[in-house]
């Protein structure tokens, strides 16, 4: 088989063969197919498109590629996960996922590093000194059966296609392609052993797909061939059209969401956390599944529980105030009397790449203590002067550059602003 026609044949807007998409995926995991040519597929496959066949055939390869869990003697209907398909100040797991587990669920969550402009769960869980996100799948499964959640990455074991083809498009341009997503997510999801995902479908300017009709049909598309491997899919449709919550960065991420486990979490944030967690609790027929979830908030067991995985995974996070702290930040300020009408979220995701939050070659390194916090948001009236967002990193000349590519993110005007509704319900 002939990689270069493997190439040409997705250029030419071909259906890939089984075969082809094995010897594929195989020889990039092998190392017997240069990262040029694998990007060139991808870049092809990004314009091209894949039929719900292929994409079945991409998804089966990668999941094949490593191994694939189950949790024997565990009831089935119990293990669930949550998955969303990215964005920025997106830090709904680390709130949802103790949450469902504090209600009586196993997670067993598989999950990524920054994506484009998109924050990574496994990159913000990394900002936790010593927490270990790549660990043995027996290890993973006492976890999940111990306390009822872990979050780990892609490992050399489970979905190693995903993890090598994941950090290639993050840096190539190709991410916004419905069956790479579809390939992506369901290969963790299906690996991982679930029965139920809940998924979170990003819409808006700072999402993979801008608009409701394009999160419909990746969401129609991730149900559909999820369901072929025979796990249930809901999706549902959020808004990545401002940042979610306050936060957006790395360890400030991690802080927003144990405030929000304590239950001070901004209402945005809470808002998503809450409608997925009745939606899930709903689904295995929880009575009352909006007072179980406040109340784990308020009585700490969610938040017990968070604490209890970061432990298992040999993270130390005893001390929060000194973890991470920024060596320089800005304010930036607001230069009218006006109104905030709109927040270019993409572009946020960029400015945080910009100040090390995220990478812009595979070898790049983060800087943990980077990050955003908005004090005003969509639709905040504003007084001249006034602090609308801190911008905070430990590298001054990243610090300058990322300060000028904010400033350019906000725009003002006394106009109704055309926010994109927090949660679309059809
Ligand atoms: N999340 C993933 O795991 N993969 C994608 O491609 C997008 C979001």
């Amino acid at each position: 088989m002939n990689t270069y026609s493997i190439i040409k044949n997705k250029q030419a807007g071909k259906e890939n063969t089984s075969s082809e998409l094995n010897f594929l995926i195989q020889s990039f995991l092998n190392n017997n197919l240069p990262s040029y040519q694998m990007s060139a597929w991808l870049m092809a496959t990004f314009f091209k498109g894949m039929s719900e066949k292929e994409t079945i055939i991409y998804t089966k390869e990668i999941i094949d590629s490593g191994e694939k869990i189950k949790f024997r003697n565990l009831d089935q209907k119990k293990i669930i996960d949550k998955h969303s398909t990215g964005g920025v100040g997106d830090k709904v797991s680390f709130v949802l996922g103790p949450i469902l587990a504090a209600c009586g669920f196993y997670v067993p969550m598989i999950a990524g590093r920054g994506l484009g402009h998109t924050g990574g769960t496994i990159d913000k869980l990394e900002s936790i000194p010593g927490y270990n996100t790549n660990m043995e799948i027996d290890k993973f499964k006492s976890i999940v059966k111990k306390i009822g959640i872990s979050i780990i990455s892609q490992t050399e074991k489970i979905c190693p296609a995903d993890k090598l083809i994941y950090s290639l498009r993050d840096v190539t341009g190709t991410v916004e392609s419905i069956p790479l997503i579809c390939g992506s997510i369901l290969s963790k999801k299906i690996a991982e052993g679930i029965s139920t995902l809940i998924l979170d479908v990003k819409y808006g300017n700072g999402a993979f797909m801008p608009t409701i009709q394009e999160a419909e049909a990746l969401g129609n598309m991730l149900k559909k061939i999820g369901e072929n491997f025979k796990i249930k899919i809901y999706p549902n449709y959020t808004s990545m059209d401002q940042p979610l919550g306050n936060a957006c960065g790395l360890w400030c991420e991690i802080e927003e969401s144990i405030n929000a486990l304590k239950g001070n979490g901004p209402e945005d944030l809470m808002k998503v956390v809450k409608y997925l967690g009745v939606k899930a609790l709903t689904k295995l027929n929880y009575k009352n599944p909006e007072k179980k979830i406040n109340e784990v908030i308020a009585n700490g067991s969610a938040l017990k529980i968070f604490y209890k995985m970061i432990k298992e995974h040999s993270g130390k996070i005893e001390s929060n105030q000194t973890i991470n702290k920024p060596k320089y930040e800005t304010l930036l300020l607001s230069p009218y009397d006006s109104t905030i009408n709109s927040i270019d979220t993409k572009q946020i995701g960029l400015t945080l790449t910009e100040i090390g939050a995220g990478r812009k070659i595979s070898s790049d390194s983060l800087d943990f203590s980077a990050g955003i916090i908005f004090e005003k948001k969509c639709n905040s009236i504003v007084k001249k002067g006034e602090i609308i967002a801190r911008i905070f990193c430990s590298n001054k000349n990243k610090l300058k550059k990322g300060e000028i590519l904010l400033k350019k993110s906000i725009l003002f005007s006394k106009e109704e602003s055309k926010l994109l509704p927090l949660i679309y319900k059809g």
